[in-house]
């Protein structure tokens, strides 16, 4: 599943890589090894590799095209960026540009970059290297920010050296060119997009809905990172700010999903990475898009 249509929109994956470096323990606090084995049939190999305790992380961004603007939703890790001490980020060199173009569409097409938080495996690909500078990769898009987050980390710099030189290197350049708009809760775009604080992963999280023709999805971001997540609503992570709050961010995304129908698109879920949300007896499951 790497095109899915909305209504009048359309949507193409674009992968940076897999990520298979993350454990369920150390990744879940409340991880629990039970929990995973009614689901071993269809999460293993392709979402847990349970030989290792290794989760099986898709990164990718969504292109939408909504016939009037292209918008490009989370940037991915990014080229060149220092990412140490996580070796398997740092200074990558993947094909991601060439990827984007083949797909259809050239980085002076995108009309809109979004973000659902400032991590930075969600903003990376917002600049490149350029004369040791590093600029807006998108040279004619506008880049929205929601202000609560941009602010929580301008003021408040990650302890953590990967999120902060994601900042640096991929936010506030994007800021200093005069290319971002700082958003709030409920900012629609061209019409069928909405912006919706969802807080907990990160102070300003967002989900981002696309409704077209009676359509929706929802770009759900680090809302929902694995797939298990659905099943286990209160396994937050490690890399949650608020792991209560992004317990209930959670929870109401996948009720929100299952009563509009809405088809769910996070950030990492691997293969087939899109999926719609049924609710019966207060359990939700997932029901994947072929
Ligand atoms: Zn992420």
């Amino acid at each position: 599943m790497d095109r899915l249509t909305v209504g009048d929109a359309s949507v193409v994956r674009i992968e940076e890589m897999v990520d298979t470096s993350f454990t369920g323990k150390g990744f879940f606090p409340a991880f629990d090894p039970e929990a995973l084995r009614p689901h071993l049939s269809w999460l293993a190999p392709r979402y847990y590799i349970p030989e290792r305790d290794a989760l099986v992380f898709s990164m990718h961004s969504w292109v939408v095209k909504t016939g009037r603007h292209t918008v490009l939703i989370d940037t991915c890790i990014g080229n060149d960026k220092d990412r140490m001490p996580r070796e398997h980020w740092h200074r990558l060199r993947t094909p991601f540009l060439e990827r984007l173009r083949g797909s259809g569409t050239a980085p002076e097409d995108v009309d809109y970059v979004m973000c659902t938080h400032l991590h930075a495996d969600h903003i990376g690909w917002n600049t490149v290297l350029k004369d040791g500078r590093w600029v807006p990769t998108f040279p004619n898009a506008r880049y929205l920010f929601a202000r609560v987050e941009y602010e929580h980390w301008r003021a408040h710099p990650d302890p953590n050296p990967i999120r902060r030189n994601g900042f640096n290197d991929s936010v506030l350049p994007i800021v200093e060119a005069g290319r971002a708009d700082m958003i709030e809760d409920g900012h629609e775009v061209d019409g069928a997009f909405t912006v919706q604080l969802a807080p907990g992963h990160t102070p300003g999280n967002v989900h981002i809905r696309l409704a077209s023709k009676g359509s929706e999805a929802v770009f759900a971001g680090d809302s929902v990172h694995h797939p298990i997540q659905v099943y286990e609503v209160h396994w937050s992570t490690v890399a949650c700010v608020d792991q209560a709050a992004a317990a209930a961010s959670r929870l109401r995304l996948l009720q929100t999903c299952a009563e509009r129908r809405s088809v769910l698109l996070p950030a990492h879920f691997a293969s087939p990475h899109a999926a719609y949300v049924d609710q019966a007896g207060g359990k939700f499951s997932l029901r994947w898009l072929a």
